[in-house]
């Protein structure tokens, strides 16, 4: 018998490339194996679902079982792949090998920590997952505050999130301006007024460095400028480092993420990568769009036809509603300028390369609108081959 296609990972990744394949190949057998419980979920939801009233289980849209008889496959939930053995065509799980005729990691990436000190610092909860967002949700219950740490599109998103929901949320980070990574300071000043006028309260500069535990049972969180503030939840929201320890310690070639060529596929025949943990041509995006087009060209490459991703310009959405941010960055180490337009509430900066190309851009509030517009007119990051 064949052995199987392996798919490590059920996140959007995982899922959306075994579907994919299925559209073109019914009879190869597929396994899908993952640490988490298996639900499909769509992850971007989680920042966004306590304003909706969802808990984890209704932003469920299938279980494991479900998804197994809708893909036919094999999806082992609560396994833990510890190891990969390229020349022997496994996978580990312990001291089970599984073998494979081709494998996709889709493993995602891990939350980033802070070392802070305090007796309540292991309190501090991260939510990249749905059963993350189950024990946010029941941590929150009864309380009223939320200290979050990070502002960049995660931490910016459940602090609106949280604000709709009727939380007192504070953001901290280190930063000089709200999404530092994504956007020019202008932007960042006009979500922060945005996200001040609907009563969230932010500090700019410090560090986290410790959360204790108060004589109430509230928590105090200590900054590096000698402030200290109370609440009652503090969520790390600092960043995402892609998951490349076991691809490395096989010995596949890893940067930022694990490397990938134009095909998805790593410098391991039989081994391709996508979603947050693979870094594609030099491209390193934890985003949906990148993933779906890794999915499609990855699904026709592993039925038989070697194809590669085609990236076109893909801006990123911002769900915060008081002030809407869509961004494209520009490809690391361009060089370039931001010119920028504004008015109270809204703003559009495109920024462009010495030749007086598009490379990225910038839109806020009403002009959100335009950002069709201007993808059409952004280089493609990865032209279609
Ligand atoms: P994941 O969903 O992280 O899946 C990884 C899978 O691998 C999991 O099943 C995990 O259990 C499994 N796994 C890991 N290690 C192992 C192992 N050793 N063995 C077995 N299984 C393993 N992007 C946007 O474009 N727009 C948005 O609005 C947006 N909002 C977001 C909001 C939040 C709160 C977050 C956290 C992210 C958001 N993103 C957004 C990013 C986007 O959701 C991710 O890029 C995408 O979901 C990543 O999918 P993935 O399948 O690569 O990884």
């Amino acid at each position: 018998m064949t052995d199987p296609l392996v798919i490590i990972g059920t996140g959007l990744g995982g899922y959306n490339v075994a579907r994919e394949f299925r559209k073109l190949d019914t009879d190869t057998p597929v396994t899908l194996i993952t640490a988490d419980d298996g639900r499909s979920y769509s992850k971007p939801m989680l920042s966004a679902a306590f304003e909706k009233r969802k808990d984890a289980s209704s932003l469920a849209m299938a279980t494991p079982e479900g998804m197994a008889t809708q893909l036919n496959a094999g999806v082992r939930t609560h396994t833990e792949v510890t190891a990969l053995d390229p020349a022997g065509r496994r996978v580990l799980i312990g001291d089970e090998a599984v073998p494979y005729s081709g494998l996709v990691l889709a493993w995602g990436a891990q939350v980033l920590r802070a070392p802070l000190g305090g007796d309540a610092a292991d309190t501090v909860l991260s939510v990249n997952d749905l059963e993350d967002y189950g024990l946010f949700r029941e941590r929150l219950q009864g309380k009223r505050r939320v200290l979050i740490m990070g502002t960049g599109l995660i931490g910016c998103e459940f602090a609106s999130d949280l604000t709709h929901a009727g939380f007192e949320v504070t953001l901290v980070a280190p930063d000089q301006h709200l999404l530092q990574l994504l956007v020019p300071e202008t932007a960042g000043r006009l979500l922060q007024k945005a996200l001040q006028a609907e009563g969230v309260k932010i500090h700019l500069g410090p560090l986290v460095q410790g959360v204790d535990r108060a004589a109430d049972g509230s928590l105090l969180v200590q900054l590096d400028n000698d402030t200290q503030l109370e609440t009652d939840l503090v969520v790390s929201a600092i960043g995402l480092r892609p998951r490349i320890a076991l691809a490395e310690a096989a010995g596949l070639r890893t940067g930022r993420g694990i490397l990938t060529d134009q095909a998805l596929q790593t410098s391991e025949e039989h081994i391709y990568a996508m979603g947050d943990c693979a870094e594609v041509c030099g491209h390193s995006l934890q985003y949906i769009l990148p993933l779906m087009a890794a999915a499609r060209a990855l699904a026709k490459t592993l039925a038989g036809t070697p194809t590669a991703v085609h990236y076109p310009a893909m801006p990123v959405t911002v769900k915060t509603p008081a002030c809407p941010v869509v961004s494209m960055p520009a490809p690391r180490g361009v060089e370039g300028e931001w010119m920028i337009e504004h008015a109270r509430t809204d703003l559009r900066g495109e920024f462009r390369d010495d030749e007086g190309v598009l490379r990225g851009f910038v839109l806020c509030g009403e002009r959100t609108k335009e950002r069709f517009a201007l993808a059409k007119e952004v280089p493609d990051l990865l032209p279609a081959t």
